[in-house]
């Protein structure tokens, strides 16, 4: 199977979340045919190269995608080759890093380097990152990380996180012609929302600010009730200069309403310029610096681990009907994970930075 087939075979395996049994095996049988000693961890899947543990690399993409939206001209589970893309749900987000990684892999299977590459291609990062979360324990110590997403091949060094807070603004009932003996709890979130909509965080150099957006309200339970309850949620896209209990903490204290944290998971990342592993992969991207990223992915599992986030593709066509990668990309995304695991481990060997 050369590349293209590769991702016509993983984009034609459905696998949206929490259904991504049938790829893990499939895929997992095809690797193994291959001679590589593939492990599995529910519908995850991975297999390590190399004779020295240290320093241990770790390539990272997903197997899951979301299920398929409307405006699909095509069947969005059936791979097909126009005008130079390949066409088809998941093309782009993740399957073309998946499958470039696996070409770079079967590149240096029988290769001597001087540490470990741990390949994982894992389930649910769509759904609340259950299969990195669930590999990570059984893979031993990092060093450092790719996480393959389509980023046009930018070498992504920071990404927001995501915190999400229930709001509940309590008050008391009463007839609404008596409002006098009750007091009304939407008013108070009316307050709070107000409140949110000027709070201001540090703004991060790459990033920019990080906003409060109330997403979802709910309150009230007749027309002539004054309300006793209004609960509301709050999205907050945050950035690595922040941490996300912090800034839950900082609302909480701004507001009337009780605050409670309703996800927190998705720490925002971020990985200092001066590691090998962003060094080497902007040499190889041929980039003067990193760019930052506002979408999150299995990279917030990963915090404290210095990784970049890079992949063939276009982020803007994730999550869209007639998603696709050209060709070109494909093989751009194969030839830059196998310069990358070239370069970095005869850097990593020259500089002996992580043993
Ligand atoms: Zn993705």
């Amino acid at each position: 199977m050369n590349a293209v087939q590769l991702l016509e075979f993983l984009v034609s395996t459905p696998s949206v979340s929490g259904d991504e049994g049938k790829i893990a095996s499939d895929l997992g049988g095809i690797l193994s045919g291959e001679g590589f000693r593939i492990q599995r961890e529910g519908d995850s899947i991975w297999f390590t190269l190399g004779k020295r543990e240290r320093p241990h690399m770790l390539l990272l993409s997903h197997l899951d995608t979301v299920p398929p939206c409307r405006g699909w001209k095509s069947h969005p589970f059936k791979a097909h080759i126009e005008d130079g893309k390949l066409i088809g749900l998941g093309a782009n987000d993740a399957k073309g890093s998946v499958a470039a990684m696996i070409m770079a892999a079967r590149e240096i299977q029988h290769r001597d380097f001087e540490g470990s590459i741990t390949f994982a291609f894992v389930a649910d990062e769509e759904r609340g990152g259950e299969g990195i979360r669930a590999v990570k324990p059984k893979l031993g110590h990092i060093d450092a990380a790719v996480v393959g997403e389509p980023t046009g091949l930018q070498v992504c060094t920071a990404q927001r996180g995501l915190l999400i807070l229930r709001c509940t603004a309590q008050g008391k009932a009463s007839h609404a012609a008596h409002a006098h003996l009750g007091e009304n709890a939407i008013h108070k979130a009316a307050r709070d929302i107000s409140r949110l909509a000027v709070m201001e965080f540090d703004a991060h150099q790459d990033l920019g600010a990080t906003r409060a957006e109330v997403t979802q309200i709910t309150g009230g339970l007749a027309r002539n009730q004054v309300p006793d309850r209004c609960e509301f949620f709050v999205d907050l896209r945050t950035t690595p200069n922040l941490d996300n209990a912090i800034v839950a903490d900082e609302v909480a204290a701004t507001l009337e309403s009780e605050v409670a944290i309703h996800s927190h998971r998705y720490e925002p990342v971020a990985t200092n310029p001066s590691e090998v592993v962003v060094r080497v992969a902007l040499e190889v991207a041929d980039a003067s610096c990193g760019i930052g990223s506002v979408t999150t992915s299995d990279w917030a599992f990963l915090k404290g681990i210095p990784a970049v986030k890079v992949g063939p593709g276009n982020t803007n066509r994730s999550h869209r009907p007639n998603e696709y990668l050209l060709l070109s990309e494909l093989e751009q995304g194969v030839a830059f994970y196998s310069r990358f695991i070239h370069t970095y481990f005869l850097m990593a060997a020259k500089e002996v930075v992580h043993v």
